[in-house]
């Protein structure tokens, strides 16, 4: 196999697509094998393993279910290319869906196939970009760390994080250059630190850099609404996860503003738009949301 062609079948897996809603299942199973490759386990994982991973990732790190499914995208990857791989008892259709028990007791075991393996064994610097393509186009950098961590994968840094300075400067100046939750407003000398402008529908799920979609956050708060500890309602009332709790900083950092609103921007005109918000609520909220009494 060729690097250029096991690159070009990555970049065009086929998500399960309706509407917007994210469906993160086939990037983070990548992810989670680019990082079994980087050290140098088994080139096929037995679902029986890799099953309870892949279930914590899509809980953390994709949009609250009643259900997950992470045998999902452990067959349905062999339909995007030669570079991945099943095994088993039996050869499994690969357009069927299969529980956990099915792929279980098929000892089913998945990976990258031979060509694929090889290729990204011998060329750390593939299964970084693959990796760093995969996080850019699903996920927002204030996340890539934290699946890092959990894949076990290392990526050397780069500075995209700060990349679009307008969006930024537009929202931060729209809030009056302070964290919309806690009013964070630091500054060493003449500079800011620590706000950033979150997007409140993820840029790599095509939320718009415009002042609608954004808001202004500290550090803190801009992690935890990425990963959905927290949300917004129609009326801006944050609105914090049952999912979310803590001894120390919960309830300073989170419990303090719930059903609260949050400080607004200078004009109306920048006010969060509902379709984003709602977005927000569905694909990262890990909710449902604390008792409010506002309701
Ligand atoms: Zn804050």
């Amino acid at each position: 196999m060729l690097a250029g062609k096991l690159t070009g079948e990555i970049k065009n897996i086929r998500i399960w697509q309706k509407g917007d809603e994210r469906a993160p299942h086939k990037p983070l199973l990548l992810l989670y094998t680019l990082g079994r490759v980087s050290r140098d386990e088994p080139r096929l994982a037995p679902y029986s393993e890799a099953r309870e991973d892949l279930r914590k990732l899509l809980i953390e790190f994709g949009p609250y279910r009643r259900a997950y499914y992470p045998s999902y995208p452990f067959v349905k990857l062999c339909n995007d290319g030669d570079f991945w791989e099943i095994k088993g008892k039996q050869i499994l259709n690969t357009t069927k869906d299969w529980t956990d028990r099915e792929l279980i007791d098929n000892e089913t075991a998945g990976g990258f196939a031979e060509g694929a393996y090889t290729l990204l064994r011998n060329d750390r610097k593939l299964l970084n970009d693959l990796a760093r393509f995969i996080l850019d186009n699903y996920f927002p950098g204030t996340l890539h760390q934290d699946i890092l961590a959990q894949v076990g994968l290392e990526l050397e840094s780069d500075a995209r994080l700060i990349r679009r300075p307008d969006f930024r400067d537009r929202v931060l100046r729209a809030y009056e250059y302070r964290c919309a939750v806690c009013g964070f407003n630091v500054r060493l000398g003449d500079t800011l630190v620590a706000v950033e402008a979150a997007h409140i529908k993820w840029h790599c799920y095509g939320g718009p850099d415009h002042e609608v979609n954004g808001i202004a956050l500290c550090s803190l708060h801009h992690r935890l609404f990425d990963r959905g500890a927290f949300t917004l309602d129609s009326s801006y009332v944050l609105r914090v996860a049952e999912n979310a709790h803590g001894t120390c900083g919960f309830k300073e950092w989170l419990m303090r503003y719930h059903d609260h609103p949050i400080r607004r921007p200078q004009s109306p005109a920048y006010y969060p738009s509902g379709n984003y918000i709602n977005w927000h609520l569905r694909e990262v909220f890990r909710g449902p949301s604390r008792y409010a009494a506002r309701g």
